[in-house]
């Protein structure tokens, strides 16, 4: 720290990004295992040619290939660079009155509210992880749920999201549907309906393009317009243009993202169903990760021994969280290989 800083911060711990030579199987931030789709590569390539020119502040083609992807009006949509620049927009757009959200939820809630110097209120889930839809009714803040929960993987009903809605009309509820699409419900659909709800996602996991940085919220035309008033205050060139190419080049390739997406949903009920064998509870996931615990094993202990393995996985300190693994479904061979791995640490602990 120098002597000038004049804002002190516990900024966002992410998960560990390991050289890639050191050949690590790669389970801890919830990326894809799939390369972008066919078409990116071209479209990127393409591009470099007239790099030389500033990106459309509009992003006009992509925000109207999405449009039509996602059967809404242009000016329903509005891109972040990843989904994090989205909530920030959020944060400074609506989040004066306060901020509120789970106790155990995306660790960048806390960090945006530290940084906007804004309140929080963060309500417990219940004892088994779920959420109690009761405990967001009437709140005259701005809410935000996870939908699946990160990093529980358990997913709400659009019909529990909309009670929440109902009973919240004069302030903001933001939706984060990062991991809607192995499995969950969107409440897009809900955009139409309700003024006051806004669903911000992602293309970095579904969409196999983390490195891209391409987020995006859907809501009301209203809020689109209050959240533009936030991006060009702040950097209205926050997608680039080799970006804006790769994001329309997947959604161009339904085939493959639907590939892509059922294949994880595939491993992931087959590895949950192999860990049980292995005497593990796991929580209900509708996500591309899964939160387990043994039940013979500390989390910690077993989180180091994978490492050593070469195999990296998310622990949390945190109490409550600490026995906890959270664990990203990849490839079916990569959960060959952890399923090989735990066993062989099993063994040898229980020896
Ligand atoms: C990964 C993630 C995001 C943000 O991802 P970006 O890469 O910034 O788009 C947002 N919310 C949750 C819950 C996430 O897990």
């Amino acid at each position: 720290m120098s002597r000038f800083l004049t804002k002190i911060l516990q900024p966002y711990v992410a998960g560990e990004q390991p050289k890639q030579e050191d050949n690590f199987i790669k389970l801890n931030t919830n990326e894809s295992p799939y390369p972008p789709a066919k078409g990116v590569q071209e479209a990127v390539c393409e591009k470099i040619s007239s790099l030389q020119l500033y990106c459309d502040y509009h992003n006009t083609e992509l925000t109207n290939v999405f449009a039509e992807y996602y059967n809404i009006s242009t000016n329903h949509v509005i891109f972040g660079n990843g989904s994090d620049e989205i909530l920030a927009f959020c944060y400074l757009a609506f989040g004066k009155n306060g901020v509120c959200f789970p106790n155990i939820s995306y660790g960048f809630y806390p960090v945006f509210a530290q940084l906007f110097e804004q309140e929080i209120e963060q309500i417990p889930l219940q004892s088994d992880f779920t959420i109690d839809i009761k405990q967001y009714f009437h709140k005259k803040k701005t809410i935000i749920i996870a939908n699946p929960n990160a990093p529980t993987g358990i997913s709400l009903t659009a019909t529990e999201i909309e009670q929440i809605l109902i009973h919240n009309p004069d302030n903001v509820v933001i939706i984060d549907e990062a991991y809607v699409d192995f499995g969950a419900e969107s409440v897009v659909f809900l955009t139409e309906q309700y003024d006051n709800l806004i669903v911000s996602g992602t293309f970095s996991k579904s969409r196999n393009l983390a490195g891209a940085r391409l987020g995006f919220a859907i809501a009301h035309a209203d809020l689109i317009s209050d959240l533009n008033q936030i991006k060009h205050s702040y950097n209205p060139y926050n997608i680039n243009s080799l970006t804006q190419m790769a994001g329309i080049a997947s959604l161009k390739d339904d085939d493959y993202f639907k590939k892509c997406t059922s294949n994880i949903i595939m491993i992931r009920e087959d590895f949950i169903s192999k860990l049980e064998a292995l005497n593990f509870h796991i929580l209900p996931s509708k996500a591309n990760f899964i939160f387990t615990k043994s039940n013979d094993m500390k989390g910690k202990i077993l989180y180091e021994q994978l490492r050593e393995k070469s195999i990296l996985v998310r622990h949390f300190d945190k109490e409550n969280l600490s026995d906890f693994l959270r664990i990203t479904i990849g490839t079916a061979e990569q959960m060959e290989a952890l399923l090989q791995a735990i066993q062989e640490i099993l063994e040898e602990y229980n020896a």
